[in-house]
């Protein structure tokens, strides 16, 4: 450093920054909601139908999950006190994970304080320098991070485009011919709500001798036959290697998972540093989230997953303009451009009384900001049939040229 060198103070740098993104439509703000979470909500002091949320079984306010809890937390108190690996792990977390395994009919699984938590714990667990991760556009933040911190090459291949990640697949095993290669995606993106291609992807990850991680966050509760997840309904399981999910989404609470194989779990336990150098959840949150895996395996929950399923057939009947058919999980996006414009209409939406909120950059690319909304099994048809109306009342459509789905 220069002496003399004047910088700028902390908050002169933020406060600029902060006053960038608003120019560009990108500034956000926190909105509190004063009501648990479900399909009505009271949000920034008035009750509206809440399409926003990714509790999509309703389970996040589930009367007997909150006794559960409670129940845990007078049994094993609020904190947890420790890492996993020092003594944090108390009973309701093995028998989250037993329950989970058994849900998801592998051998194995092994919870994170979060989903997030999950994705830079352990693909950095499995790749290093010399190594090789490539990942769908499209994925997720967290999963970005993790291949970022692991320090293996990085080569992201057009979302769901399998001739791509074939050829990046070559490209790999010329380069880089000893290398670990880690095909990293997830069954239902988190944005666009479409699937991946994964047959197609198992088989060219198996054909190169790759391993895959399928991040299940929105297909865990949503996608298959009682919710098991994509891999599961197209019979995969077994030939993906890591499969990771979140808690916090259909399972109603908070905290995230990889499943797989024994060896797979005790490699994490020893090797994760998101695992490792974190205090366990707390036994309450991993008791109440255990209870809501295993209702989702019993006939209450299946109705459950099928009342979502039942809900995204009416929801796109009601919207014919906007679908040609039931979403394949319970996302639904329309794609508006500009930040500005979601930012606006999604405001619209609000004032008609439905919060579909807006999605911008980063969390998609420029330029293809978006409302997007979710269904959830608790959505009843009148609260669907406001959202189809005030999609496709004339004001709206007016100034929607740029509207579609990415599907
Ligand atoms: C939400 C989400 C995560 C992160 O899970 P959290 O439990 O919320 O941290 C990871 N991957 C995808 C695809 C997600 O949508």
């Amino acid at each position: 450093m220069t002496s003399g060198t004047r910088h700028e103070p902390l908050e002169a740098v933020l406060l600029g920054e902060l006053a960038r993104l608003d120019s560009l439509g990108m500034r956000r703000r926190l909105r509190t909601l004063a009501s648990a979470q479900g399909a009505e909500v009271v949000l920034d002091g008035r009750p509206v139908v809440n399409f926003s949320s990714n509790d999509y079984l309703g389970l996040a306010k589930e009367e007997f999950l909150a006794e559960e809890f409670c129940r845990a937390a007078r049994d094993f108190g609020v904190g947890s006190g420790s890492s996993r690996l020092i003594s944090g792990t108390q009973t309701p977390h093995r028998k989250l994970e037993e329950s989970l395994a058994a849900f998801k009919e592998l051998p194995a699984a092994v919870v994170f304080g979060s989903g997030h938590t999950t994705a830079i714990g352990t693909i950095p667990a499995l790749v290093g320098s010399g190594d090789v991760v490539i990942l769908d556009k499209l994925a997720h933040a967290c999963l970005v991070d993790g291949a970022r911190l692991s320090g293996a090459a990085m080569r992201v291949f057009a979302h769901n485009r399998t001739d791509v990640l074939d050829a990046h697949l070559r490209w790999a095993r010329r380069v880089h011919p000893t290398a670990r290669v880690l095909v990293v995606t997830e069954s239902v993106f988190s944005m666009d709500g479409d699937l991946a291609p994964l047959e197609e992807i198992v088989r060219l990850k198996d054909e190169h001798g790759a391993w895959l991680l399928l991040d299940e966050a929105h297909g865990l509760g949503v996608v298959g036959a009682g919710g098991r997840g994509l891999a599961h309904a197209l019979g995969l399981s077994d030939r993906v290697e890591i499969h990771m999910g979140t808690l916090g989404k259909a399972a109603g609470v908070a905290g995230g998972y990889i499943a797989g194989r024994q060896a797979l779990a005790d490699f994490l336990i020893n090797k994760s540093r998101g695992f490792i150098f974190s205090t366990a959840m707390p036994a309450a949150q991993t008791a109440a989230a255990r209870a809501a895996i295993e209702w989702l395996g019993t006939s209450a929950g299946r109705d459950r997953v099928a009342a979502l399923e039942s809900n995204r057939q009416v929801f796109a009947a009601l919207c014919p303009g906007l679908l040609s058919g039931p979403p394949p999980a319970a996302i639904v996006p329309v794609i508006v451009g500009e930040e500005s414009r979601a930012l606006e209409l999604s405001a619209r939406c609000l004032d008609a009384g439905a919060f579909i909120p807006p999605v911008r950059f980063p969390a998609v690319p420029k330029g293809s900001a978006r409302l997007r909304l979710t269904l959830t099994a608790t959505h009843t048809r009148e609260h669907l049939a406001l959202a189809a109306d005030i999609l496709s009342s004339a004001d709206i459509a007016k100034n929607q040229a740029g509207f579609r789905m990415s599907q």
